[in-house]
């Protein structure tokens, strides 16, 4: 595999499993030293680490829930004193915690904004200096079908995403000048713990709403990731990419 982005130190958020996994493991395959932040899987996170080593890669683990704001900073704080730099941060960590708007708690929404808006704001605040320092850098977050269609039973989920995509475009236009590229990925439906839970029946008529007929792969996610945190895509920015089989076009 092309080594394209050896020298490159790259954060992914939740990166024991699921797609922040599969999103670690491809920068590793091609030479990013890789940080598997993880929060409350660190068995599988030190797998990852592990697996990532085993192939020839570095690899280390952190341990935080960027929901809250003085673990982030206290995370970026190690991470700048022990490898001097981040060149890509990836913002994968998210929940779910679906309801009707009528049965929605406030705790439920606030859990999910908090884990998946604020979460990734806390990080890319940590880390903007850093960036501008760099004279560059690849932000990606990772956002939903669900942010760009909305999706009945997700009004939390939905908004947290939607919010992740007005972040990215606001975040790209101030740090622009300054050759950092922010991005978001929307994926539809993917093969992950959190599309396990389907009952067979949701599943097929899941299925028949997607133009590909099929859920899709982490490793589908990322691929993409693995481009946008590579030179191959320093002019492009501010985008919102959908990786899910045509849901949303
Ligand atoms: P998953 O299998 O449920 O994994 C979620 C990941 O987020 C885990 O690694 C988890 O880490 C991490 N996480 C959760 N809360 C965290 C916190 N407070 N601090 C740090 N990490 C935290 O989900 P997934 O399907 O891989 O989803 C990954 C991302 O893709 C999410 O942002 C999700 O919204 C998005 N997405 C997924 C799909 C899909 O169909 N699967 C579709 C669109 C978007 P721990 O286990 O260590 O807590």
């Amino acid at each position: 595999m092309e080594q394209n982005l050896q020298g490159k130190v790259a954060l992914v958020t939740g990166a024991g499993r699921g797609i922040g996994k599969a999103i670690a493991l491809e920068l590793a395959a091609h030479g990013a030293m890789v940080i598997v932040n993880y929060n409350g899987s660190k068995e599988a996170a030190e797998k990852v680490a592990e697996e990532i080593r085993s192939m020839g890669g570095q690899a280390v683990c952190c341990s935080c829930n960027v929901a809250d704001a003085e673990a982030c900073e206290q995370m970026v704080k190690d991470l700048l004193s022990q490898f001097g730099k981040v060149d890509i941060l990836v913002n994968n960590a998210g929940i779910t915690k679906d309801n009707l708007i009528l049965r929605m708690t406030e705790e439920e929404f606030d859990r999910v904004l908090d884990v998946n808006l604020k979460g990734t704001y806390h990080t890319i605040r940590q880390l903007a200096k850093n960036f501008l320092k760099n004279k560059g850098g690849k932000i990606i977050n990772i956002s939903s079908v669900s942010g760009v269609l909305g999706n009945a039973g997700q009004a939390n989920y939905a908004a947290s995403k939607a919010g992740i995509i007005g972040l990215t475009k606001s975040i790209a236009r101030e740090l622009g000048s300054r050759n950092v590229c922010v991005n978001a990925i929307a994926p539809g439906f993917i093969e992950t713990d959190m599309t396990a839970a389907l009952s067979e029946s949701s599943r097929a008529a899941l299925e028949e709403r997607i133009p590909m007929k099929r859920l899709g792969q982490a490793r589908e996610v990322a691929a993409l990731a693995a481009f946008l945190a590579s030179d191959k895509a320093d002019y492009i920015t501010g985008q919102v990419i959908c990786v899910d089989g045509g849901m949303a076009m």
